[in-house]
């Protein structure tokens, strides 16, 4: 196993130099990067292509755009994030100011995966960067192409010392996490994230854990229909369902199933054409072990749309699986998938204990025209975060920190939430030494009396 102590060594020590903690490093540092990227676009566009087959519609709206947009919305706010934020002094603390520093954790490990594979390895870099962190970043073995461009293009911004790209597949992930790193921030699956959280609590390293799980996507009665159904086709089926927050399934009520069944098959000819699988601009999946995973769900209830497949190109097209329980296999884990199974509902009260009843899902989704449900609804479910009335575009928003909870992840970040994630909150009290108030001392007359008048 590799040892990576003299890279974090390095890190450390240039961490030390207290250089990137200055203000005009750290955004130089977020314009070089934009500029790389910008000079890098087509060679990304040609390695999202030949990794997963994305479109340059897809690469740039979900990718590079993407953090691009990120990288200028921190880059423009980051001064006044970094002042030390001035907060209320109780009157016990009479002659005291009181303040909050945000302080960089030193050096951040970032492992990232392969279904976004430069955006989920650039994100969390901008917080880093712009909380004042050194970073080691480990891009995922199963887009090597992709990887390769980001390397290069960290190596051309920056010293090694101060980010640096370690290529490598799992065994390399394990070799880093024994290292001291002062902050792991991890995006991949829930069984990966417990081994992550397992070898940062060895060393007692604070994790964000971005994982994933499965997703609901409710439909009720009352529903803008056509709307739903195409909002739903685009989210399931951007990246073909190889998305954490895509909907992994629906709950759709059963007074309104055959409408907007026939509503979800027009929406999807009519982004994928109705031949998906001869559509140049379809995703494929990421691996044959995948394909073999997903193409084995397309047995389970009843095929209600596409179905087919094409095993050379890795390939499926955008499915629709009706009269589904979840008792058939297709429930069991996450799909991460272009196949979306159908559970019928009547009573939202089926839908609460559904839920209810399984991990607490990185996103939900629900379409209803009602005030009262969707408030029903949002405070009886817990989950990271999702949309009334659409699906995935929370995600996009810097205003809104993203992030699961409990089994779906731990942390947030986006915009603002970045730069938290990647900064200790150091409370400060600033005393002053003209008078000494003398209630806190043992020694003082009716210390006792007094204290309580403060204290009740
Ligand atoms: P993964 O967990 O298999 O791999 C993620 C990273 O961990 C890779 O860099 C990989 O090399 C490393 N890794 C794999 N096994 C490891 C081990 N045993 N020890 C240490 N490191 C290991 O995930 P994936 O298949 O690349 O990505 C898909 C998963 O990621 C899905 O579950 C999806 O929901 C989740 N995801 C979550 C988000 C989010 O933002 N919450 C975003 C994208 C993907």
């Amino acid at each position: 196993m590799e040892n990576y102590s003299t890279l974090i060594a390095d890190q450390k020590s240039f961490f030390r130099s207290d250089k990137t903690k200055d203000i005009t490093f750290r955004i130089n540092a977020l314009q070089t990067l934009r500029k790389a990227i910008k000079n890098h676009e087509a060679e990304l566009m040609q390695a999202l292509q030949a990794d997963l087959n994305k479109s340059e519609f897809e690469a740039y709206s979900t990718e590079i755009g993407f953090v691009l947009e990120e990288l200028r919305y921190t880059a423009s706010h980051l001064q006044s994030w970094v002042r030390p934020e001035k907060v209320k002094t109780p009157l016990t603390h009479i002659g005291s100011n009181s303040y909050i520093y945000s302080e960089p954790y030193g050096v951040a490990l970032i492992i990232s995966p392969w279904n976004y594979p430069f955006q989920l390895a650039i994100a969390p870099l901008i917080g880093a960067i712009a909380a004042g962190n050194c970073a080691v970043m480990k891009p995922s073995e199963l887009t090597p192409k992709t990887s390769e461009v980001l390397e290069k293009l960290i190596r051309e911004c920056f010293p090694e010392e101060f980010i640096a790209v370690v290529q490598g597949g799992v065994e390399t992930s394990q070799a880093l996490l024994n290292g001291k790193f002062d902050y792991i921030f991890f995006t991949g699956s829930v069984p990966v994230g417990k081994i992550i959280m397992e070898a940062a609590a060895k060393q007692l390293i604070p994790v964000t854990l971005e994982l994933g799980g499965k997703s609901p996507c409710i439909v009720h009665e009352d529903a803008n229909l056509k709307i739903a159904a195409k909002r739903i086709a685009w989210g399931k089926y951007t990246n073909a369902g190889q998305t954490c927050i895509a909907p992994d399934y629906l709950y759709l009520h059963t007074n309104v199933q055959e409408e907007f069944l026939q509503y979800l098959k027009a929406a999807i000819v009519e982004l994928y054409s109705s031949e998906p699988l001869n559509n140049p601009n379809f995703t494929r999946i990421v691996s044959k072990r995948h394909f073999e995973r997903l193409a084995a769900f397309l047995n389970n209830g009843k095929v209600y749309v596409g179905g087919k497949t094409n095993p050379e190109k890795l390939s499926i097209e955008p499915t629709v699986l009706t009269k589904i329980s979840w008792d058939d296999s297709i429930m069991e884990d996450e799909i991460f998938g272009p196949i979306l199974p159908v559970l019928e509902y009547s009573e939202l009260s089926e839908v609460i204990e559904g839920i209810h009843e399984h991990p607490k899902p990185l996103s939900l989704y629900l379409f209803t025209e009602n005030n009262s449900i969707q408030e029903k609804l949002l405070n009886s479910v817990s989950f990271g975060g999702g949309c009334v009335n659409d699906t995935v575009y929370h995600f996009a928003s810097p205003h809104l920190p993203f992030g699961g909870v409990g089994p779906s992840g731990i942390g947030a970040y986006h915009g603002k939430g970045s730069f938290d994630t990647f900064s200790h909150k150091k409370s400060i009290l600033k005393q002053t030494t003209r008078f000494d108030i003398p209630f806190r001392y043992p020694n003082v007359k009716n210390g006792l009396k007094k204290i309580k008048m403060f204290m009740k």
